[in-house]
């Protein structure tokens, strides 16, 4: 089976805003072979990663993705590695390659899993599958009257674990202490309790390290994002002086080489990759092994679709000790509209890997008519991107 036909979906709400929610735009590939389609979605900005698959060569090591891919064979999983080796030795220069490529590896998992009629995690090696424990991600409210409604609702909900980040937090350390302790209370004693600083101290240690003592007032299961992605040695300051929140961080990492470095160097408890960002499935799954060799906790970050959050599970669907999942309740009508199939919690507040073949979750292109944005690359008068018709 050889890949007969690559397309991008660049989508986008209406507006975009400026606020930490990754949901507000999206980018779908879509993969087809032998009959069959696969979907993925770049976590990445649409219109730079269109231009990597379809840019003029550079040289030999920046080409562009599409030699990489189109016309490739597609029997087993051994050839979806193929590719992504390919994609990194032809387009090495080419920094947006590895956001691309996360959405061509899902789509190619997908396709694959539908060719074979089973589910991706089939495909990684997995025979057993194990439930998650889903926190319900949301941004920190304007006030802390309000993010004690926000959590008091999720409590009520019904979820095990909540995580409440960016807004606000980090910018005033009386307004975070009020904010830590309104989502304790309106959570409860029992709920999981995270926290996204978004990267607001940069990788200024002293001002994350002065909200430990209100983190662990409040019983943070993990601080995650103090610092810039790579901040390694402002990572590994903090976790030195952090001796009862472990530190969390990696979902901005766009390589397998810089999700390893924060393992190894950032004295992280938990790494967070989001498949859609840091290679696909394949970089995924192989960092999933890592981090069970370095004895380091691997959660999904994902924070868009359904179809998203079914990529993101896959890598570590198989591994028991892995038991936290990433899944967002505030997200854009856009990301909601995009999978057919939706992952729900069962009735103790677990979520479970899909069984359906591929990523078991489906699209369908027509429901998404109204958020394409219709995007034309020209180059010398050339047309070397168009978005497909249908
Ligand atoms: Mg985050």
């Amino acid at each position: 089976m050889k890949i007969e036909s690559v397309d991008f979906f660049y989508l986008s709400m209406p507006e975009v805003l400026d606020i930490g929610d990754g949901s507000q735009d999206a980018l779908l590939v879509r993969i087809r072979a032998g009959g069959h389609e696969g979907w993925g979605e770049c976590e990445a900005s649409p219109l730079t990663s269109i231009a990597s698959y379809v840019c003029p060569t550079s040289h030999s090591a920046c080409k562009p993705l599409k030699s990489s891919v189109e016309g490739r064979p597609v029997n087993d999983i051994k050839d979806i590695r193929k590719i992504s080796q390919l994609v990194h030795e032809q387009s090495l220069d080419l920094l947006q390659a590895d956001h691309t490529l996360s959405g061509i590896d899902i789509a190619l998992y997908d396709l694959l899993g539908r060719l074979k009629n089973v589910p991706v995690f089939d495909l990684l090696g997995y025979k057993k599958v194990y439930p998650k424990i889903p926190y319900a991600s949301q941004l920190f409210a304007d006030t802390p009257e309000e993010t004690f409604e926000k959590a008091k609702r999720t409590r009520a909900d019904g979820f095990r674990a909540v995580k409440f980040g960016w807004g606000p937090f980090g910018k005033n350390i009386s307004n975070d202490v009020d904010h830590l302790n309104a989502a304790r209370e309106g959570a409860g004693p029992e709920m999981l309790l995270m926290i996204d600083a978004g990267t607001v101290w940069g990788d200024d240690v002293q001002e994350a390290a002065s909200r430990l003592k209100a983190l662990e007032e409040v019983n943070a299961y993990w601080l995650e994002e103090p610092f810039f992605n790579l901040s390694l040695q402002a990572y590994q300051s903090l976790s030195n002086v952090s001796q009862k929140v472990p530190l969390a961080g990696g979902e901005g990492c766009s390589n397998e080489a810089q999700a390893r470095a924060m393992i190894d160097h950032g004295g992280i408890g938990f790494i967070q990759i989001d498949a859609g960002r840091v290679g696909g499935i394949t970089a995924a799954h192989r960092l999933v092994k890592y981090a069970s060799e370095k004895n380091v906790q691997y959660v999904n970050h994902t924070f868009t679709s359904n179809l998203a959050l079914s990529a993101s599970l896959q890598p570590y669907a198989g591994v028991d000790n892995f038991k936290i999942s990433e899944y967002p309740v505030e997200l854009k009508q856009l990301a909601k509209d995009i999978g057919n199939e939706k992952i729900e919690r069962d009735a103790e507040g677990y979520i479970h890997v899909p069984q359906g073949a591929g990523l078991g979750v489906s699209v369908n292109i027509e429901n998404l008519r109204k958020y394409i944005v219709d995007v034309e690359i020209k180059v010398q008068g050339k047309v070397i991107y168009q978005t497909p018709a249908n």
